[in-house]
């Protein structure tokens, strides 16, 4: 005797916006897969919007409500991709203390409001899924926190914005300016009209906040990533990148240092023969090092309606799963108390370019100076001008601090014109 068919898993969609569309067509296009692979059809329950008159492409107009409470007391998931803080913080603990599963893409409201939302989820016995917040199509967020449970990881480092690998890649193959990449980019898509969420990496940052607490199994929040953007990078910088091996990637850092845990996103030099490297276009990719299974690389695209889409049905599937067979996903895994420590503390190699008139004893100062600090030099690279050099001082690793104080007492020698540039050089210790 066969078993009885199971009742079906009801999901409500919150924002049926670029994400929300698509999740929506793959729920319905592939309806009789996805209900053999969670063991229950999948039912949508309804699709919350502000405004129900308004005709949204690919949406069924029966499926809309404006009433949001009504819908998510009525579903089993709860997916919200809606985005921002307000109301999406709200509605999402208002499911999770009703029970209900929550699957959720909003990498803003976790890396401000995280512990508040794991804490609900845990207090409720209820699921909360993000796959999708943390480099769109890409899964990172399970193999972090499942895959790599029973490992140590040691460093995440990696390209989580299309956004700024776009524009610093037109930069670096097409030799344009920052601005007119930037434009290119809006034109194209690939950047917001207002795209300072992206290029001064506050989005950047909110991922590594995310990343970093699933990999040290603690709460990271976003005022504990440092932060730079990529607007002041210049074509001369590209150059020099150029010219000495290397490439300039905007990259988000989670790593253990003596003492604790760094957090931190800026543009950094990455060497041509990195993996991180041959990241092209807006794509994106991330490089774990995990003591037991060494270096693991995960890329594929970061952003778009589909791809994206794509992480949150497989998020769906997990939490449907789990209310039609039985189970339950991992809980916040936040035990650990490592200090993440201010940016002095980092320790990584710098680029250090400048320009200095072209007199004798010039390179000796500028050596002192670095020795002053404890900084070691590495190489040192000289391009000669008209009446004054180009200098770019490679070093060993280095305290932040010492590099920060070292850049101080240049920027006061005569030895120096100018202090042109200070780029960290990563991925290649
Ligand atoms: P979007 O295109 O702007 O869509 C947002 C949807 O939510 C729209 O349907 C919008 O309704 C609705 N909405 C917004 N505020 C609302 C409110 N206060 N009340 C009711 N409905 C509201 O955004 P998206 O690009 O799909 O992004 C959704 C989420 O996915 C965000 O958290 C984003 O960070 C994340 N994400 C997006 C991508 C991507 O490539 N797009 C990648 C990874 C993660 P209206 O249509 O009425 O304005």
């Amino acid at each position: 005797m066969s078993e009885p068919a199971k009742p079906a898993v009801s999901v409500a969609i919150l924002g049926p916006g670029t994400v929300g569309t698509q999740v929506v067509r793959l729920l319905t296009e592939h309806g009789d897969d996805l209900a053999a692979r969670v063991g229950a059809p999948i039912a949508i329950a309804g699709i919350y919007v502000r405004d129900t008159a308004k005709v949204r492409e690919g949406i069924p107009a029966s499926l809309l409500t404006s009433d949001a409470e009504s819908l998510i007391a009525s579903a089993d998931v709860v997916v919200e991709l809606m985005g921002g803080i307000e109301p999406a913080r709200t509605l999402i603990l208002r499911a999770l203390a009703a029970g209900k599963a929550v699957v959720t893409a909003n990498k803003a409201l976790l890396a401000a409001n995280g512990p508040e939302l794991f804490e609900a989820a845990d207090a409720a016995g209820a699921d909360l899924y993000f796959e999708a917040a943390v480099a769109g199509a890409i899964p990172l967020v399970r193999p972090v926190r499942e895959s790599l449970a029973g490992d140590h990881i040691s460093r995440i480092l990696g390209i989580v914005n299309g956004t700024t690998n776009y524009v610093l890649d037109e930069m670096a193959s097409r030799g344009l300016d920052y601005d007119v990449a930037l434009e290119q980019a809006q034109e194209l898509g690939f950047a917001e009209a207002d795209p300072t969420a992206d290029v001064e990496g506050y989005d950047a940052a909110a991922k590594a906040a995310i990343l970093a607490s699933l990999a040290f199994h603690q709460r990271v929040s976003l005022d504990d990533v440092y932060r730079e953007g990529i607007s002041a990078i210049t074509s001369d910088d590209v150059v020099a990148a150029r010219e000495t091996g290397q490439v300039i990637k905007m990259l988000a850092i989670a790593e253990r240092v003596d003492g604790g845990v760094t957090v931190r996103v800026h543009p950094a030099l990455v060497p041509l023969d990195h993996p991180l490297a041959g990241v092209r276009g807006a794509f994106n990719a991330v490089f774990v090092e995990a003591d037991a299974a060494g270096g693991l690389m995960f890329y594929g695209q970061g952003a778009g309606g589909l791809p994206t889409a794509s992480a949150v049905l497989g998020d769906i599937v997990s939490v449907a799963r789990h209310r039609a067979v039985g189970g339950k996903g991992p809980l916040e895994s936040n035990y650990a108390a490592h200090d993440v420590l201010p940016m002095d503390a980092a320790l990584t190699r710098y680029a250090v370019r400048m320009s200095v008139p072209d007199i004798p004893g010039v390179l000796s100062k500028v050596a002192e100076i670095f020795a002053r600090h404890n900084v070691g030099i590495e190489s040192v690279r000289q391009m000669a001008g008209r009446g004054h050099a180009g200098l770019i001082i490679a070093t060993h690793r280095a305290p932040e601090g010492d590099l920060r104080r070292t850049v101080a007492d240049l920027r006061r020698t005569d030895a120096v014109d100018e202090v042109l540039s200070i780029l960290r050089i990563e991925g290649d210790q």
